[in-house]
């Protein structure tokens, strides 16, 4: 049986002037994730994009661009729809055959039609008593109710054919990827960055990562997590860059000079001066991070604002009032979870302070600061840059 996809609008519909932008590059997205699957044509009509495969390969494979479908952000809904000639007799029996089994469980529905093909001899409400006839034959316990039904059946009669369906799955939600700028996203191996990224994606930010690590006493396998993660996200994303970055001198030399319980602190103000100028470099307009108010002693409002004087552009932290409860929901459900829990080492676990300060004052930060040559030693980082290109479909890929 041929089945289509149909994707349902969210709030790209209030969007007025900028709709037409946002749906041209919801319709790319979803072309260019088509193209990976097979051959399908995707189409837009009446607030709706259209799903359809063109030969057996793209029916048998459906499943997977379903699962493309609901990862595009913008779309709040998606729903399979059986795809058959257009004849009542054919309709009624799909609606019988196939539909049916599909609405066990449910206690009511209606039954809706449209006709954008008006030569169809049967005009909508008569399409909608029948096939309503045919649910009630064939779903035992089902009633009507068109006022608070379960579940809708919908048929619409097109120009080449009738789609059949009910009920719908949850899309991505959100605004379309790409469609509020860049951000550079400051990927640990934790559970609550991804989870950062993947919030900021949903309100349309296109992101760039960094990571730092601190080879040797940050492992190989530390980093290939962080790849994975980022692997992770691009069920979302389709591709995202990952910068890497070597502490290792710096944190060494922070050890050696620096008073213990600041030691968190310096070492962030270091990422963040790296993070900024990696972001002036990639047109990134926001940086984002996992930081929840009060999680760990660098996460206090004092300690925050110990970073935050450092950039000119915003740091976006979209955990920040979330419990840890809240975000683990959010980790499990984009699939983040499980490689965020393998027990590798973080480079701000390295040389931890047993005592770290947590109502930090910006001038001991200041003096902590100049035991060292800190641009010299952020310039030093830079050079140690190494780009991978992760990908959705592919192997990753290193970035001259
Ligand atoms: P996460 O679960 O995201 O690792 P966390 O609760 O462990 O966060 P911290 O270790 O204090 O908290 O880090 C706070 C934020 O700083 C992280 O969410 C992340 O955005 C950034 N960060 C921490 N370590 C790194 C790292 N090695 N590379 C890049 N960013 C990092
Ligand atoms: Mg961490």
């Amino acid at each position: 049986m041929k089945e289509v996809i149909l994707c349902k609008y969210g709030e790209v519909i209030l969007k007025g002037a900028n709709r037409s932008d946002f749906e041209a590059k919801m319709l790319k997205q979803l072309r260019q994730r088509a193209r990976r699957v097979g051959n399908y044509s995707v189409f837009y009509s009446q607030s709706t994009v259209y799903i359809e495969p063109l030969d057996e390969e793209a029916i048998e494979n459906i499943d997977e661009m379903l699962y493309q479908a609901k990862h595009v952000f913008g779309f709040v809904g998606v729903s399979r729809a059986f795809a058959c000639e257009k004849n009542m007799e054919t309709i009624l029996q799909v609606v019988k055959n196939d539909l049916a089994p599909r609405l066990k469980g449910y206690k009511s529905f209606k039954a809706e039609s449209k006709r954008s093909d008006k030569k169809f001899p049967l005009k909508s409400p008569d399409i909608s008593a029948e096939v309503g006839g045919a649910v009630l034959e064939s779903v035992r316990g089902i009633k009507v109710d068109v006022k608070n039904p379960d579940v809708v059946v919908r048929v619409e009669i097109r120009e080449h054919e009738a789609y059949i369906h009910a009920g719908q799955e949850k899309g991505a939600g959100g605004i379309p990827y790409g469609s509020s700028g860049r951000g550079l996203l400051l990927l640990s191996g934790g559970i609550d960055s991804p989870v950062a990224g993947y919030m900021m994606a949903k309100r349309g930010v296109q992101l760039e990562a960094i990571h730092f690590e601190s080879f040797p006493y940050t492992s190989e396998r530390a980093k290939e997590k962080v790849l994975e993660l980022a692997k992770e996200l691009t069920a979302y994303t389709m591709r995202l860059r990952v910068h890497v970055f070597s502490l290792t001198k710096i944190q060494e030399l922070l050890r050696d000079n620096c008073e213990e319980e600041y030691f968190t602190l310096m070492l962030r103000r270091y990422m963040m001066a790296i993070s900024l100028r990696l972001a002036h470099q990639y047109d990134c307009e926001a940086i984002i991070t996992g930081e929840s108010l009060g999680q760990v002693a660098s996460q206090t409002m004092k300690a925050i604002n110990v970073t935050n004087s450092m950039t000119d552009i915003p740091i976006f932290r979209p955990l920040i009032g979330m419990d840890k409860e809240d975000i683990v929901k959010i980790a499990r459900q984009i699939g983040t979870f499980e490689t965020s829990t393998l027990p590798y080492e973080d480079c701000c676990t390295v040389f931890t302070p047993r005592h770290p300060r947590t109502r930090p004052e910006l001038e001991k930060v200041i003096e902590q600061q100049n035991r060292l040559d800190f641009d010299a030693l952020v310039n030093e980082a830079f050079a140690t840059r190494e780009t991978i290109v992760v990908k959705q479909f592919g192997d990753n890929k290193t970035e001259e």
